[in-house]
């Protein structure tokens, strides 16, 4: 994400290879260049659909709506695979965060409904699309993740459902402002 070779980000912080990091430790990035949005994609065929959420609060951060799932009892806390940040919190506005569950291939913990949970892919906004719109950054960077997740699992355009639209799902989510309009031209046009 920030340029900088997983062997200086090793010794920077006294890590052997592959040791194991916690959530919330303080890492240093030596020489760090400006972020960018990497996805880091595995193959598995089990993932078959792409489901939306916002986090229904104006601010958020992977570190905290993790405690949160933890504190409501999800297994495995933070239960999307990825969250798209609005620049608060120190995040920045578009910042995309990989989530661990995400990188252990692991099931969601987002939408028990339609079995959801074992075979789509979540991705929430940092939001309140039941009173606001997501910011330009974030629909950017929700396009982007979506074209690159579609486009490696073979996963069709309708496939990419939002949490409310998922039979038996009982939410708002991804509240009623939410721009399916922009969404889908977009997605049609790859
Ligand atoms: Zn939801």
């Amino acid at each position: 994400m920030y340029n900088v070779p997983a062997e200086s980000i090793y010794s920077a912080n006294h890590l052997r290879p592959g040791e194991s990091i916690h959530i919330g430790q303080k890492l240093t990035i030596p020489n760090a260049k400006m972020l960018r949005n990497v996805i880091s994609l595995y193959p598995n065929n089990k993932w078959k659909y792409i489901i939306i959420h916002h986090t229904a609060t104006d601010i958020g951060k992977a570190s905290l709506i993790n405690r949160n799932h933890q504190d409501r009892g999800f297994w495995n806390g933070l239960g999307y695979h990825f969250l798209i940040d609005n620049g608060t919190l120190g995040k920045g506005d578009g910042q995309i965060e990989v989530a661990p569950r995400w990188i252990k291939q692991q099931n969601g913990a987002h939408c028990k409904a339609g079995g959801m949970n074992e075979k789509g892919i979540g991705i929430a906004l940092v939001g309140n699309f039941s009173q606001d719109v997501p910011t330009p950054s974030q629909m950017d960077s929700l396009v982007y993740l979506l074209k690159t997740l579609c486009n490696y699992y073979k996963i069709p355009a309708y496939h990419v459902k939002g949490h409310r639209d998922v039979d038996g799902a009982n939410t708002e989510c991804p509240g009623s402002r939410f721009p399916w309009y922009s969404v889908r031209q977009c997605l049609s046009t790859f």
